[in-house]
């Protein structure tokens, strides 16, 4: 029976398919004044399950939109000379325009230093500590893929930023605070909550945007949410079952809220996605 109190989905499957069809339009463009392709690289250190599935889904969606793509796999026990080398290697070569490091990397390995030692404008997760100072005084062109994405979808849905409540829940550099400086950037009044928050249910409450990025199953349960708010879960987990979800209990808080991504098809395909798109734009800069 058709519940009158469910939300809307907000798909990022369809979101995606939307920009990764531009994208293969401009990859042809762009191959018919250049001779190439954009290209992507990654490397991957050691064999964690998840960073594997991620790697392969980034190099099917280059594939999907016409990209020339590589994956550079680096051993477990690979040395920090030996991973910068490949960095460097990376940085020289002209046929990539995009390079990142997936993360994790093993701990002996200085994660910041990989980052930094990505060349600036092959930097396509814009994970750099040049694009995060951007990003804060509101002038930054390549943005975050996971908050980037998000506001896509906001606005594909024509959800206003300006002027709403909006909630972040989570501070990590790739997720959080970017997610927060975007809402900023759009008008949106923003808080930030994360584990130190006392009261975390008194403040989503307050939320008109909740942006859930935590990764725990069950975190944000129906009565934490405001009744016609727009609810966005980031977090990726996985439930007693084994099967994927977020950070929302996607049931509850669907009877809640009037929009919802679910997990997976929600926030996930449309990280993806901005990536490609941050790799066009590094590959159209050279032109
Ligand atoms: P981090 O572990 O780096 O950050 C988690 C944040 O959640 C921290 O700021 C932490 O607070 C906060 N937190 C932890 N417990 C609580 C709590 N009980 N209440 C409130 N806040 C809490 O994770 P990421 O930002 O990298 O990722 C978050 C989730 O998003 C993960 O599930 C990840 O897999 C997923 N993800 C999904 C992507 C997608 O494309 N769909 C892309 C990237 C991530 P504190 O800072 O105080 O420790």
């Amino acid at each position: 029976m058709e519940n009158e109190n469910t939300a809307k989905i907000i798909s990022g499957k369809e979101v995606s398919a939307k920009i990764r069809g531009d994208l293969s339009r401009r990859c042809d463009a762009f191959r018919e004044k250049t001779g190439r392709v954009p290209g992507l690289a990654v490397i991957r250190v050691g064999e964690d399950p998840a960073s594997q599935v991620y790697v392969r889904n980034k190099l099917r969606a280059c594939e999907e939109v016409g990209f020339y793509s590589e994956a550079h796999v680096l051993p477990e026990n690979s040395t920090m000379e030996e991973l910068l080398a490949e960095i460097e290697k990376l940085n020289r070569d002209p046929a990539i325009d995009g390079l990142l490091v997936q993360l994790p990397i093993p701990r002996h390995l200085d994660e910041k230093a990989a980052i930094a030692a990505v060349a600036d404008e092959k930097d396509v997760d814009a994970f750099h500590k040049l694009d995060a100072g951007h990003l804060t005084l509101g002038d930054g062109n390549i943005l975050p893929c996971t908050p980037s994405g998000i506001m896509e979808m906001l606005r594909y849905y024509g959800i206003p930023v300006a002027g709403r409540e909006c909630v972040v829940v989570g501070r990590s550099n790739i997720v959080g605070r970017p997610m927060a400086a975007l809402l900023l950037a759009a008008d949106g009044t923003v808080t930030i909550a994360h584990s130190r928050t006392p009261d975390l249910p008194e403040v989503t409450r307050r939320a008109d945007i909740l942006v859930s990025a935590v990764g725990k199953a069950g975190l944000i349960t129906a009565d934490m949410v405001k009744p016609g708010a727009v609810v966005i879960d980031v977090g990726m987990n996985r439930n007693a079952d084994g099967k994927l979800c977020g950070d929302a209990d996607f049931e509850g808080v669907s009877k809640v809220a009037s929009y919802i991504t679910p997990v997976p098809g929600g926030v996930g395909p449309m990280t993806v996605t901005m990536l490609l798109a941050n790799t066009m734009a590094a590959a159209e800069k050279k032109m």
